[in-house]
């Protein structure tokens, strides 16, 4: 298979130094592979409410004026529903999706009836309180049926991140049967990414640290729908002034990329973010082409 991989922002906000990075760490992947490999970007516009309007065209100009261009026209998550639904259907088929009609405040009950103060970076682990059925309250979301999927492969799944090494989730336990679409439209990131991922014949996926957590629910979902896992790696986070993860809370201002000075300075600081050496080059395209050999002896020749 021709080795692909992406760069899938959400047109939530202009990229900023965090996004720069991912977008970088991908391409210089993709490049590091050689002249036949693909480097894909897909707008992920699922979650419609919280993308605004405009802003995935305004991400696609700045990382244009980083010369990080695409090997194919960018796809757009709102355009590939058809897909997203085939994918729900076969899992509803396979009895591995099931209609859920808790709230919020219907979860919180259940779990503090069971003892349980389950929080998990502010999500609360579905306690299974739909899995035998809607209890006569209407369908708010569909959700995985994670501890069944599971139950037929017991124990931690386990899998390799190129630059974190051996990570391991139980899934069931540590995130519970999670929403693969909500019943008023929007998919879950955790099905359209899959989907999209096998459909756009993704081989590595590259993208920042923050996602990691979310990687065994995807293999989980590659598995039950029968599809390829890519290879993973998770580039280090740009911290804020308070050292938590940039956003916009602190301090996660946009790139500047208005001129090619402005946006050759913010490609620098994400190459120093991968511990990539100073560019001597005067140009992005320039110092782009001088990075892939660093990249490739960082990331790419180990076993
Ligand atoms: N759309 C996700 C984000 O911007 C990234 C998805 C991915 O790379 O898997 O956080």
């Amino acid at each position: 298979m021709r080795e692909t991989g992406r760069f899938a922002p959400s047109p939530t906000g202009p990229l900023h130094a965090g996004s720069l990075v991912a977008a970088l760490a991908s391409w210089l992947d993709v490049r590091a592979r050689g002249p036949q490999a693909r480097w894909l970007i897909r707008i992920e516009d699922a979650d419609t409410e919280r993308c605004l309007p405009g802003m995935g065209e305004h991400m696609l100009r700045q990382l244009a004026d980083c010369h990080l261009l695409p090997d194919e026209t960018p796809v757009w998550q709102t355009q590939r529903t058809a897909l997203y639904d085939a994918a729900l259907q076969r899992l509803q088929a396979l009895g591995l999706a099931y209609p859920c009609g808790c709230s919020r405040k219907d979860i919180d009950t259940a779990l503090a009836r069971l003892g349980h103060r389950h929080e998990r970076h502010g999500e609360r682990v579905y306690p299974g309180t739909c899995r035998d059925g809607l209890h006569g309250k209407p369908a708010r979301a569909w959700r995985f049926a994670t501890e069944k999927f599971e139950s037929a492969q017991p124990g931690e799944l386990r899998w390799t991140d190129r630059r974190l090494g051996e990570q391991r989730q139980n899934v069931s336990r540590e995130v519970g049967d999670f929403v693969l679409r909500r019943a008023d439209g929007p998919w879950a990131y955790q099905l359209a990414v899959v989907v999209d991922d096998a459909e756009q014949g993704v081989t590595d996926v590259v993208r920042g640290e923050d996602l990691a957590d979310n990687t065994a629910r995807q293999i989980l979902l590659q598995r039950a729908l029968g599809l390829p896992t890519p290879s993973y790696l998770h580039t280090p986070l740009v911290r804020g002034a308070d050292g938590d993860k940039l956003s916009k809370q602190n301090g996660a201002t946009p790139i500047d990329t208005a001129t090619p000075e402005a946006a050759f300075a913010a490609l620098r600081t994400a190459a120093r973010v991968l511990g990539l050496g100073p560019a001597t080059a005067a140009s992005c395209a320039a110092a782009l082409a001088g990075w892939v050999p660093e990249w490739h002896a960082l990331y790419n020749s180990r076993p």
